[in-house]
């Protein structure tokens, strides 16, 4: 059944999690009529997902095996002039999980998690009211956490999906031709002024870069997106700024992967 991301429906959601001063931290989930309709509208859950790291791997998979390249496009192209967030995170889980391999744990020495997805090992607790928070918030934050691409997967299915207009396909080519020639050096953070055809806010612009880095539209010859194969956790511990991988490691002097925006989205590209 399809969620109802209206303000209405998303206030109990907002309203728990972030207050005038940012971040609050509720030990369980207050009994509000905004809440209760959050939890009828589909968008906060009565119950966290209890887990594991193959089940985590194996939702991921399946649910990026039923998404198109285009309808995950699509969907972060029509997050541009509409600010719905939820679907511009789509096209950087479906990044992420697109060619993530079937396999069972296997410790990166000395770390505690896979070696090729970053989870931990045995049963786990997913609170998937504070992924559903970010989700709505931010477009995601934990852009190549395993839990977050199978819930946020998982979610897209259920998402109400909107068509790209004219105006979402200029602001996009406006950004990459920014990302493509910018004419001072600037990283994947110092460039979020020079982002602001996108409306929204400079957090949401700074995940928006992240979902373009997942895709391999903005990442560098040593630091490569998911776009041509997955990424292991060992390869991407590292890192220099804290943005997610590869962002973290692009400066304007790398510009676009041209390729990887055709592949991703190809109405920009043209
Ligand atoms: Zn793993």
């Amino acid at each position: 059944m399809p969620y109802d991301p209206s303000p209405q429906s998303l206030r109990g959601l907002m309203e728990t999690y972030w207050g005038p001063h940012g971040w609050r931290t509720p030990s369980r989930l207050p009994d509000t009529p905004a809440v209760q309709r959050a939890i009828s509208a589909g968008v906060m859950f009565e119950e966290p997902w209890t887990t594991n790291h193959d089940d985590l791997v194996e939702r991921a998979r399946r649910a990026a095996a039923v998404i198109s390249l285009d309808e995950a496009g699509d969907a972060f192209l029509a997050s541009l002039t509409s600010r719905r967030l939820d679907l511009r995170s789509a096209l950087g889980s479906y990044a992420v999980a697109r060619l993530l391999p079937s396999h069972a744990f296997e410790e990166l020495p000395g770390s505690g998690m896979c070696l090729t997805c970053g989870l931990r090992p045995g049963e786990q607790t997913v609170d998937v009211n504070i992924l559903s928070f970010e989700r709505f918030k931010w477009g995601g934050v934990r852009r190549d956490d395993i839990g977050y691409v199978a819930f946020d997967l998982e979610q897209f299915a259920r998402a109400p999906r909107l068509t790209p207009t004219g105006a979402d396909i200029d602001i996009s080519r406006r950004l990459i031709e920014v990302l493509r020639n910018s004419d001072r050096k600037a990283t994947s953070t110092s460039i979020l002024p020079e982002l602001r055809m996108v409306p929204g806010n400079k957090d949401e612009r700074g995940t928006l870069l992240e979902i373009l880095g997942v895709c391999g539209i903005v990442e560098t010859p040593d630091h490569r997106g998911y776009a041509q194969s997955y990424v292991p956790a060992g390869q991407r511990a590292q890192r220099p700024v804290d943005t997610a991988y590869p962002a973290c490691w692009w400066t304007s002097e790398h510009g676009v992967n041209t390729d990887n925006l055709a592949l991703f989205l190809p109405q920009t590209a043209q």
